[in-house]
């Protein structure tokens, strides 16, 4: 890569003080670029730069924050090319999926800033007046994972800054660089401390989560990480906001057609090769339909050209690390001892890069490691059920719950059974689609709080009750 890039602390461009890290090319498995190194003590000066910014941008007029937040996004839809090359090249994913992620990171921009935090009258009376407000809680935490990169930052910055917070940001040391660029970006618009973004290999994220000046972590990732940072978070009662893995169950109903139905769970099953939180990650069929909707998820795996995704007319790229790929190698292995069926795909491609075809595997059910654990990559085990009460009780029977959908043509017998699925969001007819209007977050093991919406910016407050003695 031609450029280099800096950390930015207190609005200054600086080098990594432990030197700098190799960041992978997943379509090439060879080292692109290196990536500064921050220090702890870096990571604290970031804090401390958010925390004397904090004093000033808690108090601008709502309207001027709103502004910048409309600002920054003009300037990331003016850097969209060079930021979607960014994303491809550390991501993996194809160039155009790269880009809908960078259009996504626009909207998502301009929905925050559009977005506004009431204040709720509860007694307005002779003698008392009392109103719920909300107050920016500080600096914000924020540490992202490799899978969305560019857009998960948005999801976590904006709202930030649009409810008067500063950020500290923390990329996964695996796509660094679109981190580093969105920042430079919104430091453009921003005054200096407001955001700041710190990157480095283990350890890094940890600093954040102990430094006693910051005030709420949001945090997009694995759940033993999740874990790690609410234990860290205890000192001094961080605020938390917690998305983590999914292993999100799909029922397909008998009355479902299986010629519509089709496309639209591969594409929600094998959506950035799988690398989705709210992926359908399992899918339970009728058995009147189990052998006919296989072959046609086996088809269309087939039909994917996989490449690198710079490369023109890819469809499918590669699984974003060798850990990730040898755990989807893991699990089908798996599935295979125990007599699963690998209708197509089910190995990784010879050659440089971390390239697994979309797999399908079907003749296993819950109590096999495919279905129980989240594979977090491009394979989908397809589980036969006779009796919808036995596919319910399979779809719950798992710690997470992110997400969930039933597909049918029966609304309404297809919405009042995805009601009874322990999960954060329920989808019919469709699965996974996230939107900036619509509170999204998990059940169980999959975190709590939201992100989007109005409930979403909120969790960036502590309420605060202006009680008047008229
Ligand atoms: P992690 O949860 O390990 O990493 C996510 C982020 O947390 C990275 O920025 C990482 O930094 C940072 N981090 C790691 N450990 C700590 C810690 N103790 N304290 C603070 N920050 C920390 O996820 P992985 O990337 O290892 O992926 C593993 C699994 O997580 C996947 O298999 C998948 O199941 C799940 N996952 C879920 C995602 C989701 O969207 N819900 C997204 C990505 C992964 P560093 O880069 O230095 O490791």
């Amino acid at each position: 890569m031609e450029r280099s890039f800096s950390l930015s602390i207190g609005g200054q461009s600086v080098p990594g003080d432990r030197g700098t890290f190799a960041v992978i090319n997943p379509a090439t498995g060879e080292s692109f670029a290196e990536c500064p190194a921050a220090t702890p003590d870096q990571v604290n000066q970031a804090v401390a730069a958010a925390g004397v910014a904090f004093r000033s941008w808690q108090h601008l007029a709502d309207g001027e924050r709103q502004a910048m937040l409309e600002a920054i996004a003009e300037k990331i839809e003016a850097n969209s090319e060079e930021l979607a090359t960014l994303v491809t090249l550390e991501q993996g994913k194809p160039l155009d999926l790269a880009r809908f992620e960078v259009g996504a990171a626009v909207a998502w921009t301009r929905a925050t800033a559009a977005l506004a935090i009431p204040v709720k009258v509860i007694e307005d009376t002779a003698h008392k007046l009392i109103e719920l407000h909300h107050r920016p809680v500080g600096v914000v935490g924020s540490i992202t994972p490799w899978n969305w990169p560019l857009m998960i930052a948005v999801w976590h910055i904006m709202p930030a800054l649009r409810s008067g917070n500063t950020v500290v940001i923390k990329p996964s040391s695996l796509t660094p660089f679109n981190t580093l660029r969105l920042v430079e970006l919104i430091n453009e618009v921003v005054p200096p401390g407001v955001a700041n973004c710190v990157t480095g290999e283990g350890g890094t994220g940890r600093a954040i989560t102990a430094n006693p000046g910051v005030q709420k972590v949001v945090f997009t990732g694995s759940t033993p990480t999740g874990q790690d940072i609410m234990r860290a978070a205890a000192d001094n009662l961080k605020r938390l906001t917690l998305e983590l893995g999914g292993n999100d169950a799909g029922i397909v109903l008998p009355d479902a057609d299986p010629a519509v139905v089709a496309p639209k769970l591969f594409q929600s099953a094998f959506l950035n090769m799988g690398q989705t939180c709210a992926a359908l990650k399992r899918l339970y069929v009728h058995e009147s339909q189990y052998d006919d909707l296989c072959e046609r998820l086996a088809q269309i795996a087939r039909e994917q050209k996989i490449g690198p995704g710079l490369e023109a007319g890819v469809t499918f790229g590669p699984v974003q690390n060798p850990e990730q790929l040898a755990l989807v190698e893991a699990l089908v292995e798996d599935a295979r001892q125990q007599g699963a069926k690998v209708l197509c795909g089910g190995a990784r491609l010879n050659g440089s890069g971390y390239f697994y075809p979309p797999t399908i595997v079907a003749g296993l059910s819950n109590g096999v490691r495919l279905v129980d654990e989240e594979q977090f990559g491009p394979v989908l085990p397809v589980i036969p059920y006779a009796d919808v009460e036995d596919a319910l009780r399979m779809a719950n029977d798992n710690p997470n719950g992110l997400g969930g959908s039933v597909w049918g043509k029966d609304l309404t017998r297809a919405r009042a059974l995805a009601q009874r699925l322990e999960c954060g969001t329920a989808w019919i007819n469709g699965h996974g689609e996230v939107l900036p209007h619509c509170p999204f977050g998990g059940h169980k093991m999959s975190g709590f709080g939201v992100e989007f919406g109005e409930e979403g910016l909120l969790e960036y407050t502590n309420p605060q009750l202006v009680h008047v003695c008229k």
